[in-house]
């Protein structure tokens, strides 16, 4: 069985650890290289993106994450976690970086302020029936590349889930509302990746 990692240095860890281990992966959180080194496919949490990015720096992880990414470790970002995948972001704050990789644009907070958040369901590519999907405090993706594949949109056909090779990420959580395929689907990713580097 694959080792998951999820990025620990702040945001909601443990929903997406009690995930994680309800689909009966082998988890770890991940701080240090070292830690990144044991995985074979990374979480990054929903949180505040420019906390995660300068922790992640503080810590020695921006390169390492990077490096990885580029050689195709599968990666999962819900919310703070995909403006960190985002190759450009709108509204980042001063001197905010990403680790990058997805050719995407993602706008900060677009739905509004502190108590902009809300639940909604959404017709997911590949999914049967409707998605419950909580925003809080989100992004959404106002540009994509060709490589990208778009999951989800809302009604007004603002982009909300996307794919590109290993990358996964969402604007919502699934790991507060309890909806367990994005994880099954970045599982399913991981044990690919996995053989195919044997
Ligand atoms: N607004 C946060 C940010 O910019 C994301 C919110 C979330 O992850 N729920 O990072």
């Amino acid at each position: 069985t694959p080792r998951v990692g999820v990025l620990a240095l702040q945001g909601d860890v443990r929903e997406h650890v009690r995930m994680l281990d309800g689909l009966g992966a082998r988890v770890s959180l991940v701080r240090r290289p070292a830690d990144l080194e044991a995985v074979d496919g990374l979480v990054l949490p929903g949180g505040e993106s420019s906390v995660i990015d300068k922790l992640a720096r503080a810590f020695g992880m921006q390169q390492p994450i990077r490096t990885a990414i580029d050689r195709g470790l599968p990666v999962f970002g819900t919310c703070a976690g995909l403006i960190l995948l985002a190759d450009r972001v709108e509204g980042a704050i001063s001197g905010q970086e990403t680790f990058g990789g997805l050719d995407a644009t993602v706008r900060r907070n677009a739905f509004g302020g502190q108590n902009e958040s809300f639940e909604t369901a959404l017709a997911v590519e590949g999914f049967r029936g409707s998605v419950p999907a909580s925003f809080i405090r989100a992004p959404l993706i106002t540009e994509v590349g060709p490589a990208v594949r778009v999951l989800a949109r809302l009604p007004d056909g603002g982009i909300v889930a996307v794919e590109q090779r290993r990358l996964l990420a969402t604007a919502f959580h699934p790991e507060v509302s309890g909806e367990r395929r994005f994880h099954e689907r970045f599982l399913a990713r991981v044990r690919e990746a996995s053989l195919s580097s044997r």
